[in-house]
């Protein structure tokens, strides 16, 4: 028995859900198959919190960062759930090998007409002293940036797409994909057609895109966070007094949220560089705890507790560490989302909003042109 959808979306971390929301809410009654439960904690889209941020070093995803924030601000009016929280946030470095970076974020800020401040050292010691950074540190705060509380959206996403009509499966390993009009989608229980398919995989994205003929050159990295009970001054690590951050350090830069729900400091490296294949079981590793424990009690000494609830997560990651979003190169009906390279959740709900639109309209406002990679995804085909 085959059931046919107008679209099947592929995949319930946040891209996958949120193009199935929208589609669902266009009245397109799609399918969407997640091999695992929704809000599962085996991908990238799992947990507390994930940085939104206008401040990039990089116009045009800053650029697509404000066209996300209607979309995030459009489901929690939708859905009564508040999921997006801007408290501010910072970028930090005490090495001038990376003031660079820093003066890029304000650069790209301007282009983009964004607001933001420009700190120098005794600045950020007298409005941030959780800090330990020395005479040499700059920073730039935008307001604009915040928190999402990631979990939640995926499931919010999910349950508001059901609400418009989307049909989901879940604990449904897709096995194979036959290409063609309409496309075929055989799952481990089932065997479903379509006009169109997205597939947003995540780190399994390869397992799926070969039958359509490509492979990406994505690398699967376990990243991790970690949280921290303050030693003194917990209020001093409360959302009103303490942004978001990313410091930019050699050899590894840092990021890190306030004190949310849970009740300490939670802190990660960006691309630690330990590469996985993301279908062998995963624990948190000790080692990575202790190098970030080592980075809070230099830098944020009252932060510097004991460690708690390490948690391990994927990125899948591109060599320039953009996004792929696009056609598959030979079917028109096949749009492909790899979206993650570690800072892809921001942008979900306007992701999802181009993704729906590609295979409504073939075309999108969202701003994605320099993440379109219809030549770099042939380059690595099959
Ligand atoms: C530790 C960590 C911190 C991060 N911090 C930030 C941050 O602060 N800000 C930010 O913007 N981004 C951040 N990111 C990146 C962001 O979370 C990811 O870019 C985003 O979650 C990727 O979503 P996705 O939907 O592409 O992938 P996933 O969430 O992995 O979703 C893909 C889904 O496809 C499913 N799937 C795969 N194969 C099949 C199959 N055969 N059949 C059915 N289903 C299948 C998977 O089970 C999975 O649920 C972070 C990521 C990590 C790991």
């Amino acid at each position: 028995m085959t059931d046919h959808f107008d679209t099947i979306v592929i995949g319930a971390g946040v891209m996958g859900s949120a193009a199935a929301y929208h589609l669902a809410k266009d009245g397109r009654r799609p399918l969407l198959i997640e091999r695992f439960e929704i809000g599962h904690t085996l991908g990238s889209s799992h947990g507390e919190s994930r940085i939104f941020r206008f401040a990039y070093n990089n116009p045009d995803y800053a650029r697509l960062a404000m066209q996300c924030l209607p979309h995030w601000r459009a489901l929690e009016a939708d859905s009564g759930e508040r999921l997006l929280e801007i408290i501010g946030g910072l970028d930090l470095t005490h090495d001038p090998a990376h003031y660079p970076d820093v003066e890029a974020v304000a650069d790209a800020l301007s282009q983009v007409g964004a607001r933001f401040e420009q700190l120098d050292a005794a600045q950020i010691a007298t409005r941030y002293p959780q800090w330990r950074l020395g005479d040499a540190a700059q920073a730039v705060f935008s307001p604009d940036s915040g928190f999402l509380r990631a979990t939640r959206c995926v499931q919010v996403l999910v349950a508001q797409a059901a609400k418009y009509g989307a049909t989901v499966r879940e604990r449904e390993p897709v096995t194979e994909i036959i290409p063609g009009q309409p496309v075929e989608v055989i799952t481990a229980a089932g065997r479903y057609r379509a006009n169109h398919l997205i597939i947003t995989g995540g780190a399994w994205i390869n397992e799926l895109i070969r039958f359509v003929g490509v492979q990406l050159p994505v690398q699967i990295e376990q990243e991790q966070v970690t949280y921290f009970t303050p030693l003194r001054n917990a209020e001093s690590f409360r959302r009103d007094r303490f942004p978001i951050f990313i410091h930019w350090r050699s050899p590894i830069t840092g990021y890190g949220f306030p004190i949310i729900d849970t009740p300490g400091v939670k802190v990660g490296f960006h691309h630690e560089g330990h590469f996985i294949d993301p279908d062998i079981p995963r624990q948190p590793r000790d080692e990575a705890t202790q190098r970030v424990w080592a980075y809070v009690r230099e830098h944020l000494p009252d932060a510097a507790g004991a460690p708690f609830e390490p948690t391990a997560c994927l990125y899948t990651t591109t060599p320039d560490q953009n996004f792929v979003i696009d056609f598959a190169p030979d079917f028109d009906n096949v749009v492909i989302c790899s979206s993650c390279s570690g800072h892809g959740f921001k942008f979900g709900a306007g992701i999802g909003r181009a993704l729906a639109d590609l295979v409504e309209h073939g075309a999108t406002e969202m701003n994605i042109g320099h993440v379109r990679m219809r030549t770099f995804a042939r380059q690595f085909a099959d």
